[in-house]
């Protein structure tokens, strides 16, 4: 089982992480300019889509 999560303060709102992700549980919020974790952190597959994309190191996944 992965969870992920993703540091407000560092995103930069590229979005590109919630593009890649298969089990969509990442959305991007206009209002804010930033990606959030929407969908149920524990659906995480644990593919690493997302932290391979993001450049600032924002997104974690960790294995429990
Ligand atoms: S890839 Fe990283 S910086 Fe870009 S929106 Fe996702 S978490 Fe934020
Ligand atoms: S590790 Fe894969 S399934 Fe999990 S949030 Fe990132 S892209 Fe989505």
């Amino acid at each position: 089982m992965f969870i992920v999560s993703i540091d407000e303060d560092t995103c930069t709102g590229c979005n590109l992480c919630a593009e890649g992700c298969p089990a969509r549980l990442l959305t991007f919020k206009e209002d804010k300019n930033k990606t959030y974790v929407t969908g149920d952190e524990c659906e995480c597959m644990g593919c690493e889509a997302c932290t391979s994309v993001c450049e600032s190191g924002a997104i974690t996944v960790v294995e429990m």
